[in-house]
């Protein structure tokens, strides 16, 4: 490529609403666009990374014996309503009608539409196992859309689907797709963890998530640095049942009424471990999240940065939909029957509470204790089971492993993978059933395999940068090779040497841009460590007078001179 063909746009500054590092480099580096809210136009730049993901996964999908097809984004509602997801999915599943009026699911995955074609193609024993895949994307109406491609609204998904005789040939599909993640994100060249997690809304039994280490993660991972434990924190986590109700009852009554009780006050009574830094704690309302259970309070730790003031005048982002709670509310809530509390350290409502808590408790982080673990809230809610209320415990680091075989430690982790085991979860509601040897109909038994292509970009670049820019792991930079030539435009020398030297990598099936552009050389390197391109070599006229170039690693402090002829093999 040519960079005088290609598209490039670097911005000196972020926009100011983007908020964390990948999002900034992303829009700075002209890697994304944004159109709406979590809706972003991928740019020629953005787009050459994705393609790179798509194609890694497309072989390890390929090589682990899944077939790829592509199933719609636009999907009848009739198979939504089979399974109940039409109304079980909430205001995240986007709703469309045609104009006959006929209504139609925006896909934010696609169990229904695999399962219905299985169902149809799939009749015999001998016809099994098979995966089903596609690279597609998906549509979900996220509460709150954010950090560029991370948490978008539009974006795109590997999802592949398994269908199995029986539970034994699920866990081997499982344990293939399993594996075959294992290699995808070590090919991306990316530092991951996989861990244990929850089954959340899609049900089943076992299940896995892939997460890129990052501090900026949104989700919190409890591993053992001595054993193979490792859990996402609501797998992982319960915490203890921290008070009786009426004493819980009367301090969240009194916390609702600012200057009515002490924050320490509250914080004992509820048994939370009060953060140094949170100045109030407030219990209010999301009248827009309500879940079948009836409106939802939130317990709000509020460091001391923010006033109780500006929350009521809405001015505290992430809490703008939030009104506190009147005492009637709460009485109201908390009535007769035990409540429960939960999570404390984990930016996810737990298990539990997930189907009417809101997805994402992070905008409204509260407060920090000494170790620097946040408290992201606390929900209450009604409708717990006993058993689970009862070893309810909180994880914290130095906790001993569950395996025994060490002490707990805790990171930040950007989902990027999900497996789920299945079982019958859809095969039963929509009758996928295969005949045995016997002729008898049988369930299949499903797995469900998603991977987070868009949003590997973000993570990636959460791993990966400096001051200058983005720094990618080559197998999935935008070009693994710039060639900057000091003066193309005006130096024929250099010139010349700059167009043999980029035949000479092309013909050797290296990914290399030319930047043809006759830029300043200090306009040039700071475009492409910003887009951050691994491999720079430099032409200039000096070092060709002595038969040399100068090549520099995105991660180098200094260039290293390399004799011309030498360069291609060097670089390989
Ligand atoms: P999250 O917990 O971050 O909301 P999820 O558990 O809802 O993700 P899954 O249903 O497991 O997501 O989907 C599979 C993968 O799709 C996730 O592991 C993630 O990498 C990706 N993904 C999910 N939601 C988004 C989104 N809004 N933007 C970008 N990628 C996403
Ligand atoms: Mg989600
Ligand atoms: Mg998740
Ligand atoms: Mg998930």
């Amino acid at each position: 490529m040519r960079a005088s063909r290609f598209f490039i746009s670097t911005l000196k500054e972020a926009p100011s609403d983007a908020e964390i590092i990948s999002h900034k480099l992303m829009l700075r580096a002209g890697m994304i666009k944004r159109l709406g809210s979590g809706i972003y136009n991928y740019m020629p730049m953005g787009l050459r990374v994705i393609r790179k993901v798509e194609n890694i996964v497309r072989e390890e999908m390929n090589r682990a014996g899944a077939i790829e097809l592509l199933m719609p984004v636009v999907q009848p509602a009739e198979l939504w309503q089979e399974t109940g997801r039409w109304d079980k999915m909430g205001p995240e599943l986007m709703r469309v009608k045609d104009r006959h009026g006929r209504d139609y699911a925006i896909q934010p995955t696609s169990e229904e539409v695999v399962t219905d074609l299985v169902r149809t193609e799939i009749k015999s024993y001998r016809q099994l196992p098979v995966n089903f895949y596609h690279i597609q994307t998906k549509f979900r109406d996220e509460r709150r859309p954010r950090f560029g491609l991370m948490r978008g609204r539009e974006f795109t998904m590997k999802d592949a689907y398994s269908f199995d005789r029986d539970v034994e040939g699920m866990q081997r599909s499982y344990q293939i797709m399993y594996d075959a993640y294992v290699r995808i994100f070590n090919r991306f060249g990316l530092q991951f963890r996989a861990v244990a997690a929850d089954n959340g809304a899609i049900g089943g039994s076992g299940s896995h998530e892939f997460h890129v280490i990052a501090d900026t993660g949104e989700d919190a991972l409890v591993y053992c640095p001595t054993s193979s434990y490792a859990a996402n924190i609501e797998a992982a986590e319960a915490l203890p049942l921290a008070t009786s109700r009426p004493a819980a009852t009367e301090a969240l009554v009194k916390a609702s009424t600012p200057g009515k009780a002490k924050c320490a006050d509250v914080a004992e009574l509820l048994g939370l471990p009060l953060a140094r830094t949170v100045k109030s704690i407030v219990l209010a309302v999301d009248d827009e999240e309500k879940g079948p259970a009836g409106t939802q309070l939130w317990l709000l730790m509020l460091r001391g940065d923010h006033d109780l003031n500006e929350v009521k005048a809405g001015k505290v982002p992430g809490l703008a939909n939030y009104r506190f709670a009147s005492e009637a509310e709460i009485v109201d809530w908390f009535g007769t029957e035990p409540g429960y509390l939960g999570p404390i350290g984990t930016r996810k409502p737990v298990k539990v509470v997930a189907d009417r808590t809101v997805a994402n408790m992070s905008d409204f982080v509260c407060g920090a204790n000494e170790a620097d673990f946040h408290y992201t809230g606390a929900n209450w809610g009604r409708d717990v089971p006993e058993p689970l209320v009862a070893d309810l415990r909180n994880v914290v680091e130095g906790d001993p492993s569950p395996d025994g075989q060490g002490v707990l430690a805790i990171q930040r982790g950007i989902e990027v993978g999900h497996v789920f085991q299945l079982g019958t979860r859809y095969s039963q509601d929509m009758k996928a059933t295969y005949l045995d040897e016997t002729g008898k109909p049988q369930l299949m038994q499903m797995g469900c395999y998603g991977i987070g292509v868009t949003r590997i970009l973000g993570a990636a670049i959460e791993q990966n940068f400096d001051d200058k820019g983005i720094i990618w792991p080559a197998s999935i930079a935008p070009f693994e090779v710039v060639l900057c030539p000091m003066g193309y435009d005006r130096n024929e020398q250099v010139r010349a040497e700059a167009d043999r030297l980029y035949a000479e990598l092309q013909a050797a099936g290296i990914d290399v841009i030319l930047d043809d552009r006759g830029e300043r050389p200090g306009v040039m390197f700071a475009d492409w460590e910003l887009i951050g391109v691994p491999h720079r070599i430099v032409i200039g006229d000096r070092g060709l007078k002595e038969g040399r170039l100068e090549y520099q690693g995105r991660r180098d402090a200094a260039a290293t001179p390399v004799a011309v002829p030498e360069m291609a093999a060097f670089i390989q």
